[in-house]
């Protein structure tokens, strides 16, 4: 680990050190620049042999030396590293740059010989890879890169919320997009139109990490939104998703089916992909084929044949689902039902030997019949076929650690989320809206695992009888 600064000699001439800070990430390092104002380079195109490695902690050796006019930027090195640097002698006494850090090290600067393309491009490289990985360590699903007037905004999506991140080091900021229309494999020369693409990167297990990226012109230039595709190891048990015990007991019998049709419901956002990621990843270890055609796929699942649809292609819906049904599946989840086609298609499956899956966009569990026959499909049909529709809600958890009163762990109080369900089937009587997932909702507050503010945000007010 270590910390970048630079030094600014003039407006064209860089020079620069680093020194290692047991205990500090890069990234910290990063938004320590940012937050100095100081311009930040990567260490090992300077001085990675003369830093030695085997003695981590405050001591360094740096045999470079240099002269350079004071300047502001300079000054402000002192403050930069407080913790490192306690010895350095206030600037404004110096004449050159031979900088004593205490008694036991001096540290001395030396002219950069490297130009300013190359020291501009390696950090640029890490830093994009840095934030890349930071998002995923921090639980972001999303990350938004905004164009501003002046430089550019970057801003996490995590447990559904926005939280803006420190701003990229100054002379990053404007080239960030470039470097992720690079890694995206975008056209760099085209900027006045929306592009999609999908880049890797390794996180820190080593594993592959891939985001789906869209760019879109915006008023000060591209805006690029970052999603990443979901990870098999970040999908919770079945047990863990939030079911209540006895709502978990009946998705067990459920998945014991071997054919007919299972739906889940619920606006964007709510959980549907993990809950039904989770389930077929189970059935998949049960000697099944387990199919499925996505658009887009947000999970990769072992074991799981995945489609992803392509238009382009005349890959969609009905056509991928005709195309895999030929293929023997035992089980088959369809992203959505859009269409009436895909839905006709999906029914059939369902009473022919498979056990189909699916979501359908509806606001109460319930709406997913109404919605079905006005695909004009038949209400006696559908109620031999349909076997569940299981509506979903995600809702903030408390912080384990600070227990809800806020703490650097968490996001004012909250941290992770988990699911509200409730279950629909043909023939249930109608029941009123304002009584939709009250068993969820007691399980979660008598185990204290949300709050009942967190709960109306979620569902509106009308839920308020529960507590009463
Ligand atoms: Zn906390």
């Amino acid at each position: 680990m270590m910390i970048q600064a630079v030094l600014r000699s003039n407006g064209l001439r860089r020079t620069w050190f680093g020194i290692y800070s047991a205990g500090m990430e890069p990234i910290d390092c990063l938004d320590l620049a940012s937050s100095t104002g100081l311009p930040w380079v990567e260490l090992s195109l300077v001085a990675s042999n003369a830093i030695d490695a085997t003695s981590l902690g405050p001591r360094l050796a740096l045999p470079l030396s240099l002269s350079l006019p004071l300047t502001d930027q300079t000054a402000r090195l002192k403050h930069a590293m407080p913790y490192q640097l306690l010895g350095l002698a206030d600037p404004a006494d110096c004449d050159r740059y031979t900088v004593r850090a205490d008694e036991e090290f001096t540290l001395e600067f030396e002219e950069s010989k490297v130009d300013d393309s190359e020291l501009l491009q390696a950090p640029l490289v890490r830093y994009a890879r840095h934030l890349l990985l930071h998002a995923i360590t921090n639980g972001a699903s999303d990350i938004h890169i905004n164009p501003l007037a002046e430089d550019c905004q970057v801003l996490f999506r995590i447990d559904g919320f926005l939280v803006e991140q420190p701003k990229p080091p100054n002379q990053l900021n404007k080239r960030l997009l470039a470097r992720i229309k690079v890694m995206a494999n975008l056209d760099l020369t085209e900027s006045g139109q929306a592009q999609d693409g999908v880049l890797s990167v390794e996180d820190i297990q080593g594993i592959s990490r891939r985001f789906r990226v869209s760019v879109l012109p915006s008023l000060h230039g591209e805006k690029a939104v970052l999603r990443l595709v979901g990870h098999a190891q970040e999908i919770p048990l079945l047990g863990d998703l939030g079911f209540t015990p006895h709502q978990l007991n009946e998705v067990n019998e459920l998945l014991d089916h071997t054919q007919g049709l299972i739906l889940v419901t619920g606006p964007t956002g709510s959980g549907k992909s993990l809950t039904l990621g989770r389930i077929l990843m189970d059935l998949a270890r049960n000697d099944r084929h387990v199919a499925s055609v996505e658009d887009p796929i947000e999970f990769e699942l072992p074991n799981v044949h995945q489609v992803q649809l392509n238009r382009s292609r005349n890959l969609d819906f009905p056509a991928s689902l005709r195309a895999l049904l030929r293929q023997d599946p035992d089980v088959l989840m369809v992203g959505e039902i859009r269409d009436q086609e895909t839905a006709e298609i999906a029914l059939q499956a369902a009473e022919t030997g498979h056990l189909v899956l699916s979501t359908l966009h509806t606001k109460r569990p319930s709406d997913a019949y109404q919605r079905l026959a006005h695909f004009g499909l038949s209400e006696p049909h559908l109620r031999s076929v349909l076997r569940i529709v299981i509506g979903q809600r995600l809702v903030r958890t408390l912080c384990a650690i600070c227990t809800g009163s806020g703490c650097s762990e968490c996001q004012n109080g909250y941290r992770g989320r988990t699911g509200l369900f409730q279950y629909w089937r043909p023939g249930d009587a109608p029941k009123p809206e304002h009584t939709d997932y009250e068993e969820s909702i007691r399980y979660h507050l008598a185990h204290q695992r949300t709050t009942w503010q967190e709960i109306t945000r979620v569902l509106g007010r009308s839920n308020h009888h529960v507590v009463a």
